[in-house]
């Protein structure tokens, strides 16, 4: 059975995929239209839904053009659908929908916006976590509180470890300097850094990384890690607590 995902650079730093399945082309996050359309025509494919993952204008401007060409469906959170533009099929959280590789299952991570979903393809192996989880970081908390981010961030740290990570933006350099910050001694984190640095200066996407590297390397998902808790002078706080001072720490990097 085939599975597929295709990384779209969209925007200033914005990434929308393509996912081809069983169930046919799904387009994750519609930032710009061009590229999508370019990226799908390159390969013959005709999308037959399209997935929205929150509502920021970044993930959802180019839905009324797509949807203008292919006549796709369009899905998205049922929490966010009065700032979505006109959803088909809203999305709750623990809904599951296709077969084989192609069975997705939507994940409710509110923290950056209250209704946020990431898409999960036990099968298939794979995360669109969008501006949740992200490369060496996290999402802004525009809507939501740590703690709400916290849990949402270690639902998508239980995955497999092998489950490959597809966040939203091509933000991994800047969030690096800022780990770096947190996290100095780690000799994994310090290796990445220096093939991140190296992606970038040949404009190579790096925000697309299997889970365990970010278990190993993302200080938002390691505030159980004893160094970083020292570093913070936090040993008796909470996960949590040590989460939201890491995340209020980037707010002011
Ligand atoms: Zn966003
Ligand atoms: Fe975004």
């Amino acid at each position: 059975m085939p599975f597929e995902v295709v990384t779209i650079p969209c925007l200033e730093d914005n990434y929308a995929y393509l996912v081809n399945g069983p169930d046919g082309v799904a387009i994750i996050d519609a930032p710009e239209a061009a590229p999508i359309i370019a990226a799908l025509e390159a390969r013959d494919w005709k999308p037959g839904v399209i997935m929205l993952t929150h509502h920021h204008w970044d993930h959802v401007q180019a839905v009324d053009e797509l949807k203008a060409k292919y006549g796709c469906m369009v899905m998205g959170p049922k929490e966010e659908e009065d700032k979505l533009p006109k959803l088909d099929f809203a999305l709750t959280d623990g809904f599951s929908g296709g077969s084989e590789e192609g069975k997705c299952e939507v994940i409710s991570v509110p923290g950056h916006t209250l209704g946020h979903v990431a898409f999960y393809y036990p099968k298939g192996g794979a995360v669109f976590t969008a501006d949740s989880l992200m490369a060496l970081g996290c999402g802004r908390l525009f809507e939501g509180s740590a703690d709400m981010m916290w849990d949402s961030l270690s639902k998508l740290a239980s995955l497999p470890p092998d489950t490959m990570v597809y966040s939203g933006h091509e933000y991994t350099e800047s969030n690096a300097k800022f780990a770096l910050s947190i996290d100095p001694e780690n000799a994994q984190l310090i290796s990445r850094v220096q093939d991140i640095t190296e992606a970038r200066a040949e404009n190579k996407p790096t925000a697309q990384v299997p889970l365990s590297l970010e278990l190993a390397t993302n200080p938002f998902l390691r505030p159980a890690d004893p160094s970083i808790r020292k570093g913070l002078n936090m040993d008796d706080n909470t996960d949590a607590e040590v989460f939201a001072e890491i995340r209020a720490r980037k707010d002011n990097f």
